[in-house]
């Protein structure tokens, strides 16, 4: 595992960091055993520094943080975690959010805490509830160490919270996609110039510059000599970076732990070769006119009042255009969306209220965006939907009485 240097302290940081956003589920609900023996993995193989937030899993991310730093692992790592702006309502939500936050975590202090999900509208709100003085309060009684904000706004407003206090770092969304979106590559410099930490987040997109990758880019991908994953491309593209610190990756899979922990330990920066760039530009040019949707997946702009599954629909909706040939993503967006397997919650049932919008750190016009994506998936569904339910229902019957007959044997 290489290691950076926080500019400001000389804190050494692996560079690779455990986002606990997207842990790995079972039944519908977090796989808690398995997302602790993930977390504990990664700590066994260098990673040390962990970032988590209460929205994450809807509170439940740092109370397995909480329980996976137990047994001695809470002294080998640092912890990051946030003040949500959204719960804030005066100076005295700050204390009794970060008092909430130290007992569930199972600690006594958090090593870099971040103001949640800045924009220019959210800083404007907490600057003018005391937000400076709260940070000043809390790192001279030790209850944090490291004071810093996470960003999804827009440039302007980034530099103006980076001159606003004596940050410590600073957490933005960068990835070969978004060299121009939200801080982008002027802010990861402007930050760095002024001794901030970058701490950077999504940094494959929300997983969509990993997976299975479009044929088209395939075969770019192929062409190069080094034979690596597209997930470990989109990974050294952001850590050949010399002004980032450490990359976050929301890692579930123990198997993508590993690739990334085997990355992690060779990607200094500057060591992708202008071969290597010039591969990426083309994959970036491919991707940009291949993917509808800008969507990371991040799930804040959830629930929908009207129980639409925002994020599933855009998966789905761009994985019709990256994957042209598959002729399945429509039918798996009728089983998902449709009320096939679970609950309906296909993108025609939005009202248009713009709840959603509101919340949404890429900006995205999301009621407006639905539309485009119930007129281009939703086509039959109402037909289609209750023929396969009395379908499944049928099969259903037949494998009982035959069960039945058989005394209790399905298949022979
Ligand atoms: S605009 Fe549509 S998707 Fe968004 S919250 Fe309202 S109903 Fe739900
Ligand atoms: S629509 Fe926006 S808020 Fe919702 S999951 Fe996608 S990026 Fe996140």
């Amino acid at each position: 595992m290489l290691y950076r240097t926080v500019p400001k302290t000389g804190d050494k940081l692996s560079i690779l960091g455990f986002g606990c956003m997207r842990f790995p589920s079972k039944s519908g609900r977090v796989d808690e055993e398995r997302a602790i023996r993930q977390i504990r993995l990664a700590i066994d193989s260098g990673v040390n520094y962990l970032d988590t937030a209460p929205a994450y899993h809807f509170g439940k991310s740092e109370q397995i943080l909480g329980k996976a730093l137990r047994d001695g692992y809470r002294e080998k790592v640092r912890i990051a975690t946030k003040l949500p702006h959204w719960e804030v309502r005066d100076a005295s939500d700050m204390d009794r959010i970060l008092t909430r936050q130290l007992a569930t975590l199972g600690t006594d202090r958090i090593d870099y805490y971040l103001l949640h999900s800045m924009t220019g509208e959210s800083w404007k709100k907490m600057r003018d509830l005391g937000v400076l003085a709260f940070l000043d309060r809390a790192k001279k009684d030790g209850r944090i160490i490291h004071a810093g904000f996470s960003f999804h706004g827009k440039l302007p407003d980034f530099k103006e919270i980076v001159d606003a206090y004596d940050w410590q770092f600073c957490q933005i969304q960068y990835n070969f996609l978004d060299e121009n979106n939200q801080a982008g590559t002027e802010g990861l410099r402007y930050a760095a110039e002024k001794n901030l930490a970058v701490m950077v987040m999504e940094p494959l997109r929300g997983g969509n510059l990993a997976g299975p990758v479009p044929d088209e880019i395939k075969k770019i991908w192929d062409e190069a000599p080094e034979k690596r994953s597209p997930a470990e491309w989109g990974l050294r593209w952001v850590w050949d970076h010399p002004e980032v610190t450490v990359v976050l990756s929301g890692m579930n899979d123990e198997a993508n732990i590993d690739e990334n922990i085997r990355a992690a330990d060779s990607a200094l920066p500057g060591s992708l070769s202008p071969d290597d760039r010039a591969r990426i530009d083309r994959v970036r040019d491919t991707y940009k006119r291949l993917m509808k949707v800008g969507c990371t997946g991040c799930g804040y702009c959830m629930p929908c009042p009207f129980g639409v599954d925002i994020p599933g629909c855009f998966a789905l909706y761009n994985a019709r255009h990256l994957f042209p040939k598959d002729r399945s993503t429509k039918f798996h967006y009728f089983g998902r969306h449709g009320g096939l397997i679970g609950d309906v919650s296909y993108a025609g049932l939005c009202r248009q209220c713009g709840k959603c919008a509101k919340a949404c750190p890429q900006h995205l016009p999301i009621p407006q965006l639905l539309k485009d994506v119930k007129s281009e998936m939703e086509g039959g569904m109402t037909v289609i939907v209750p023929v396969l339910k009395g379908g499944l229902w049928c099969m259903n019957r037949v494998a009982k009485v035959r069960a039945f007959f058989l005394g209790g044997k399905t298949r022979d």
